[in-house]
């Protein structure tokens, strides 16, 4: 017998390679602009065609290669960032594993220009499936551009891979805004098939946080500074008031590498404490500078995790700094706390409700501990409590009961008492009082905990979810207005104008004229700007900007669905306007969406899959009394 084994061709060797370097656009964006960065460049521009699976070209100032300098650049393991082990251990430049161009032009067309300062003339090199087609002097500004043609030409299984161009043009932008944010001193630009996208002149971090995520951050941003011997943290932190419902605006950088970890991600969030609703994602952009010996960036070529030596130790000192930050920006309620009197003083609109005060914390999250003094957190819990049951008052006033003199004690809400167990004589008398009147209206649909409504039905009752169903209706309604049934736009009176983050902007210009036939009138005003002229004739109520940043966000997250332009928009409409969990709904409004329901195809789940509505058999129910 021969033996078997082989060394495999350095051309296959490379494209092996290439698999774990270069996934797709995004990740050789990520690799160039990296380079250019270590090349000490300080104007970047990046150029994309169709996604980048056409073209991708990233142009630099920066210090340019000799001419052997140029074709070492493509052998696997070579670079100029390390040279011995030791060096692994501090690393400071974005790249030192020598793979980057060596992937790339195994699985690309690629053509390279370059020039020192310092040479007359240039190097131009194209090398196309890791083989060098020329290699020749000429002409050149001082700098490198690398031209990244038709990714994956050769590999048709992973060209094929890829997905759609709006999923791989939204990984692209993540990628140089990352990249783009770590360096606000930088010049950068972003063109995409002609148009360009940013333009994002040197400045400071403030500057460029609100030329990426839009001027509307501008007054929102909190200062972060803090440093000890081991750990620096720079950045800013979003005002509480200010979140979105969707991630995009959470970037955390180590050393200037952007880092994703949601352990991180949740010593910010929990600073916040009880500022941020429940899954509100607060906007900042945070920088930790360490020392390079007590972190291991080594884990894998593309993964953006990394590990510290004690983990524990920066979650704890990140909570406290971006604390202290929100705090001496007087956000966080602090003196709240403390103002017990004050607090005390208030209630007296509501005396039936005092036996609450004493209870210990109980409910769900409430008993989080936060490590503050047990006292503190009796103080914070019942001041909650107060908070959370007064709403539900001021929601249900609105809903069905008759505005009340201001003397009266407020009538006990039947639905939202059965949160907090415990109950005075009084409430429960109240109590009474409300099933009796419940039982005059028995075939009345009805609304219990905001959230869900129970419908009487021959055999039994129907509990619906008012969200899911409402998405359900209005997901229909939207497929039928993007097919052949446009909405009615109400004519605003004085147009508003609109000035989006670059990307959001981006991608409203390619579905402009869907949304437009959803009720919209929106017109591009040039750069980033919109014109809103009008908006859906049913929807009056939600202020425009605020519908419109919400489907475009929901838009954003369906993309990985690949669903199509028309049902996801369809779904991100459906999602953004529908009737929400906590909104009180009169019986009219109840009995409307329950018939609405009813007539649609599909009427059993909401376009996401949750179930609109669950029925239980009067059969099942006497089973369960042991009946
Ligand atoms: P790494 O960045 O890990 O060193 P790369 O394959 O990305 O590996 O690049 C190989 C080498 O090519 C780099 O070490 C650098 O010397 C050189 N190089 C790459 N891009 C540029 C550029 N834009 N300007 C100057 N030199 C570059
Ligand atoms: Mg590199």
């Amino acid at each position: 017998m021969t033996d078997v084994i082989q060394l495999l061709p350095e051309n296959v060797a490379n494209q092996i390679a290439a698999g774990e370097v270069v996934q797709r656009p995004s990740s050789v964006v990520k690799e160039l602009l990296e380079n250019a960065i270590d090349a000490g460049a300080t104007q970047l521009k990046l150029i994309i065609r169709d996604a980048g699976k056409t073209l991708i070209q990233v142009i630099d100032n920066g210090c340019g290669m000799s001419e052997t300098d140029a074709r070492m650049s493509f052998e696997r393991h070579a670079t100029s960032k390390i040279r011995e082990a030791k060096d692994l251990f501090a690393i400071h430049t974005m790249g030192f594993r020598g793979e980057a161009l060596a992937s790339i032009a195994a699985v690309a067309q690629v053509e390279m220009r370059t020039r020192r300062a310092t040479d007359e003339l240039g190097t131009r090199i194209v090398i196309e499936s890791s083989t060098v087609k020329t290699q020749e002097p000429c002409q050149s500004p001082t700098g490198t551009s690398i031209s990244v043609k038709n990714l994956f030409f050769n590999v048709p299984a992973r060209r094929n891979f890829l997905k759609s161009e709006p999923v791989e043009m939204r990984h692209i932008l993540e990628e140089f805004q990352r990249i783009a944010m770590a360096n606000p001193d930088l010049f950068f630009s972003l063109h995409h098939n002609d148009a360009e996208i940013f333009h994002l002149p040197p400045g400071n971090l403030r500057q460029r946080i609100v030329k990426i995520f839009g001027e509307a951050a501008n007054k929102k941003l909190v200062p972060v500074q803090e440093e000890t011997d081991i750990l620096k943290i720079t950045g800013f932190v979003g005002k509480p008031d200010y979140f979105k419902k969707a991630r995009g605006e959470q970037l955390f950088f180590v050393n200037k590498r952007f880092i994703k970890s949601n352990y991180l991600h949740h010593a910010v969030v929990s600073a916040y404490e009880d500022l941020l609703p429940a899954d509100a994602f607060p906007l900042y952009v945070l920088f930790l500078e360490i020392n390079p010996m007590r972190i291991d960036i080594n884990v894998h070529p593309t993964k953006q995790e990394i590990k510290f030596d004690d983990e524990k130790l920066v979650y704890n000192y990140l909570k406290v700094t971006v604390r202290h930050a929100l705090g001496s920006n007087n956000i966080t309620p602090t003196l709240d706390f403390e103002q017990e009197p004050a607090f005390q003083a208030t209630p007296t609109r509501t005396p039936s409700l005092r036996p609450e005060y004493d209870r210990p914390a109980s409910v769900g999250d409430y008993g989080r501990n936060t490590g503050r003094s047990d006292d503190e957190r009796r103080h914070e819990d019942n001041l909650r409590h107060w908070q959370k049951l007064y709403e539900g008052l001021e929601l249900i006033d609105k809903a069905d009961t008759p505005p009340q003199s201001p003397e009266s004690e407020p009538e006990l809400p039947s639905e939202p008492v059965v949160q907090f167990q415990v109950r005075s004589s009084a409430e429960n008398a109240a109590l009474d009082d409300e099933s009796n009147s419940f039982s005059k209206s028995q075939k009345d649909p009805y609304q219990i905990h905001g959230q869900y409504i129970v419908s009487h039905i021959k055999s039994g009752f129907l509990l619906i979810d008012q969200q899911a169903a409402s998405e359900r209706i209005l997901y229909e309604r939207y497929l039928e207005a993007l097919g052949t049934q446009p909405i009615a736009t109400q004519k605003m009176l004085f147009p508003k104008t609109l000035e989006l983050p670059p990307a959001d902007a981006a991608l409203l210009r390619e579905i402009v004229d869907e949304v437009n036939r959803l009720g919209f009138e929106i017109a591009e005003f040039g750069g980033n700007t919109f014109v809103i002229h009008g908006t859906p004739a049913d929807l009056s109520g939600i202020p425009e900007e605020r519908l419109l940043e919400k489907v475009l966000s929901q838009y954003k997250d369906n993309l990985e669905l690949q669903l199509g332009t028309q049902d996801n928009l369809a779904r991100a409409m459906a999602r953004s306007a529908a009737v929400r969990r906590g909104q009180p709904l009169s019986i009219p409004e109840m009995q409307d969406l329950i018939d609405q329901l009813f007539a649609c195809s599909v009427p059993y789940s909401s376009p996401s899959g949750r179930n609109c509505f669950v029925a239980f058999e009067l059969s099942e129910l006497q089973k369960r009394f042991g009946g």
